[in-house]
């Protein structure tokens, strides 16, 4: 927590400028380059989870909307494909400084629809931002190949080319970063896209469009579709199977995950799906105590427990189990803040909305009824609201709670003792899911054994947080496919065309 609220100050010192832009907090969806309302005109309230006070009305699109922002989407990919990388890496980068000259004024809206606390949602937009830098880099280098072929006078080309439309949906949990990851990524390679942000966070995706808008996204290149849960399924229907869409990159719960990926086989859409995790977090007898308890703190309460990357089950050797949860508890009892996001001093914000607190207290409270022991927190502190859940430490958690296999997305650490390598390598495994897994250890071997026999697509060794632009993001089994950032993630948006170029001698 602390890390991130030196960097986000940092970041902030850095970038922010007195430009507060109050026209950032966008009323209406963006097709085809205008602000537009829903066809039906029908609205829905966008709230503030600290208070449940209505923050703005947003326009409740449904798929008939989406189909005119598809189309929009579509014809401008015509012009859009054409443009050089050095013109889509020019406007990337422009619309990344702009995000930066706003950070002060994207934080506040999205504290506000998300309830992070406020050093958070600055955080996230370096965070989100660095994305925009990156890919406006890594668009100059969406190369091909020549290769050697095995007949005379022929040359085999390899070329890479832009899918065409994506579809974009996207989860409140980072409600800015999650749009710049895959936008920035598919404008480099020179797709088009409609976005149908979380209903619970439209407002900072239709901030960060107005700040593209400003730095020169050509209309028709992001469109913003937004939508209640109730028209979900509508309008993901059509950014799913409509046939000029080559490609849906989705980043959420794994049972839309599947929805989603069951209508893309029908068109054979390429897909990229970022979904839910179940993270071991392993610390070994020769680990640096210290270390991994402040990395402890990073993996769980980030976000509140609200990430896909959160640790989910921390396990912990035998012989070291009682110091960690001793100091774990410490800690959590000294630096978690809960409060509304926008208050000096708080760490810890609300959960998003009613539905995520009624699952963490099932959760606990199953956990709780079956045997397991409650050494913090444990409830919704109901003197800040309903959906400000107590930062939590279990013990004495078995197989048959739902807590033992189930993603928290709260604010619960969760801890099991475990004997040897073998051990946490099986329980660590023993999930569908397989994105993020962290390991504490000093042991060389161990780290290599651990990195490889782990069944994630992601291995902390050492480090609580792996997240940032350069390397791939992404998870193996049920956690999804496709990786975002590197330069994997552009490569996501492209197809691979094979030329021969025969006949040279004639
Ligand atoms: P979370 O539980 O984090 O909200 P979800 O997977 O439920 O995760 O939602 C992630 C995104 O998927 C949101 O933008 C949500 O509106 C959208 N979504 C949910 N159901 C559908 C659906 N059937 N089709 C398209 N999008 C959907």
């Amino acid at each position: 927590m602390d890390l991130l609220r030196v960097s986000a100050a940092r970041h902030f010192q850095l970038f922010t400028t007195s430009c507060r832009n109050m026209h950032l907090l966008k009323k209406q969806a963006y097709v085809n380059g205008e602000w537009v309302q829903a066809s039906s005109n029908a609205v829905f309230p966008v709230l503030n989870p600290a208070d449940d006070s209505v923050i703005a009305e947003v326009p409740d699109m449904d798929a008939a909307d989406a189909k005119t922002a598809v189309d929009a989407a579509s014809n401008t990919f015509k012009t859009w494909k054409n443009t050089t990388v050095k013109e889509r890496s020019y406007i990337l980068r422009k619309w990344n400084d702009i995000c930066l000259q706003n950070v002060d004024h994207l934080a506040e809206i999205m504290t506000a629809e998300s309830g992070k606390p406020l050093a958070e949602s600055k955080g996230e937009i370096a965070y989100g931002t660095s994305f925009l830098e990156w890919f406006a880099d890594t668009a100059r280098h969406i190369n091909g190949e020549i290769i050697p072929g095995p007949w005379p006078n022929k040359k085999i080309l390899v070329t890479r080319h832009p899918l065409g439309v994506v579809s974009v949906i996207t989860p409140w949990n980072f409600p800015f970063a999650m749009i710049t990851r895959k936008v920035g990524a598919l404008m480099a390679a020179g797709c088009t896209c409609v976005i149908k942000p979380s209903e619970d966070t439209p407002l900072t995706a239709l901030a960060a469009v107005e700040l593209a808008v400003q730095a020169g996204v050509p209309k028709g290149v992001i469109n913003v579709v937004t939508s209640s849960r109730k028209n979900a399924a509508g309008v993901g229907k059509v950014m799913c199977e409509d046939p000029a869409v080559g490609c849906i990159s989705f980043t959420g719960s794994t049972h839309v995950g599947k929805i989603l990926y069951g209508m893309a086989a029908k068109g054979i859409k390429r897909v990229s799906l970022e979904l839910g995790g179940n993270a071991p977090f392993i610390v070994f007898p020769s680990a640096d105590m210290e270390h991994a308890l402040d990395h402890a703190m990073l993996a769980k309460f980030r976000n509140n427990g609200q990430a896909c990357v959160a640790g989910n089950r921390f396990l912990i050797h035998e012989s070291v189990f009682d110091k960690f949860v001793e100091g774990f508890k410490g800690r959590i009892g000294q630096k978690c803040v809960l409060g509304p996001g926008n208050k000096e001093g708080v760490t810890c914000g609300p959960l998003v909305n009613k539905a995520q607190a009624e699952k963490v207290t099932g959760l606990v409270d199953d956990a709780v009824a079956k045997g397991a022991k409650v050494l913090l927190g444990g409830k919704i502190a109901k003197h800040l609201g309903d959906k400000f859940y107590e930062s939590t430490l279990l013990v004495d958690v078995k197989p048959d709670m739902a807590i033992y296999q189930e993603e928290v997305f709260g604010p619960v650490a969760v801890c099991y003792k475990f004997k040897d390598e073998a051990e946490a390598l099986e329980v660590a495994n023993s999930t569908r899911s397989g994105l993020a897994s962290y390991v504490f250890t000093k042991d060389l071997g161990q780290a290599f054994r651990m990195s490889e026999k782990l069944e994630f697509g992601m291995v902390g060794i050492n480090d609580g947080i792996l997240s940032s632009c350069e390397p791939p993001f992404g998870g193996i089994k049920e956690s999804g496919i496709g990786r975002e950032g590197s330069k994997h993630g552009v490569e996501e948006y492209t197809d691979l065309k094979y030329t021969l170029m025969s006949a040279l001698d004639k």
